[in-house]
């Protein structure tokens, strides 16, 4: 056995893959490119698995236009694992949730009631990201639902939105038992289909709400202390990291902090910045 760890972007790639296809996970997308027309229903799906793999490095010049035939998964080269994943040009958040699917893919589906995919509207300008669906959003199949999520709802409200106007999702999509964070192989299971709702969308701003988040989105081991409340980037999209609703109802004074963070937010959105209230 190689146990070299994996150095190139392919490399790491085909590792991924193994990984994914050792836990005999589904594949992550379906390829559309190739699908015949809407009239014939009949669809091309491409698994993405190690043993298929077939790798077709994109000159950084022209990675959009290329046409891939059939099985071939394009790779962006990239520095980190993180920046790997594929964007895939025209993905929709129907098209995300029908991959998703039923989803077996990691244990927690064996305790959820509903998956929560995620809730607001695709064109969004700004995204939050939470940590996982608690009880409520279990029970509904919809996000930031429960007493976090009023002040969740409060809070988007403040900043002179509605949570129509924004969209928001969690690292993972089925309720962790006990409300514990989710296990690294959880989150890493369930990221992609995150990473390609945040593609789909394309906001001009993301909003993390606590570590959970920003270590999904952000590939970070860092405290959440050292990281809030200064913009950060996400594969050319502006991050802001703040403290999780939750994290404020256990401590209300840090609200103010968190209203700092998405008044900076606002004035990136060219919303109107108001004084904090006494
Ligand atoms: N907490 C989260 O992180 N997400 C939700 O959807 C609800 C509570």
């Amino acid at each position: 056995m190689n146990s070299t760890p994996p150095q190139t972007p392919r490399e790491k790639l085909e590792a991924r893959l193994r990984y994914y296809d050792d836990l005999n996970l589904g594949a992550f997308y379906t390829d559309r490119r190739t699908m015949p027309k809407r009239a014939s229903k009949k669809r091309v799906a491409v698994k993405a698995t190690a043993a298929k793999l077939e790798v077709h490095e994109i000159a950084p010049a022209a990675p959009a236009k290329a046409a891939f035939p059939v099985s071939v998964l394009p790779i962006i080269p990239a520095s980190t694992m993180f920046d790997i994943s594929e964007r895939i040009e025209g993905d929709t958040l129907p098209r995300i949730r029908e991959d998703l699917g039923e989803c077996t893919r990691c244990r927690l589906h064996t305790t959820r009631n509903k998956i929560v995919f995620g809730a607001g509207n695709e064109h969004a300008e700004l995204v939050f990201v939470g940590e996982g669906p608690g009880r409520d959003e279990d029970m509904q199949g919809l996000p930031f639902v429960g007493r976090a999520g009023k002040l969740l709802t409060q809070m988007i409200e403040a900043m002179g939105l509605t949570r129509d106007l924004v969209y928001i999702a969690n690292v993972v999509k089925c309720r962790p038992p006990e409300n514990r964070k989710p296990e690294e192989d959880e989150s890493g299971t369930c990221s992609p289909f995150l990473y390609r709702q945040i593609d789909a969308i394309a906001p001009k701003a993301i909003v993390c709400l606590g570590l959970t988040a920003a270590q999904s989105l952000l590939n970070t081991k860092d405290s959440i202390s050292r990281i809030r409340g200064q913009w950060l980037e996400y594969r050319g999209t502006k991050l802001m990291v703040t403290y999780h609703p939750a994290y404020l109802l256990r401590n209300p004074p840090a609200k103010r902090e968190v209203w700092d963070d998405l008044q900076k937010v606002m004035a990136l959105l060219g919303l109107k910045v108001k004084k904090a209230s006494k």
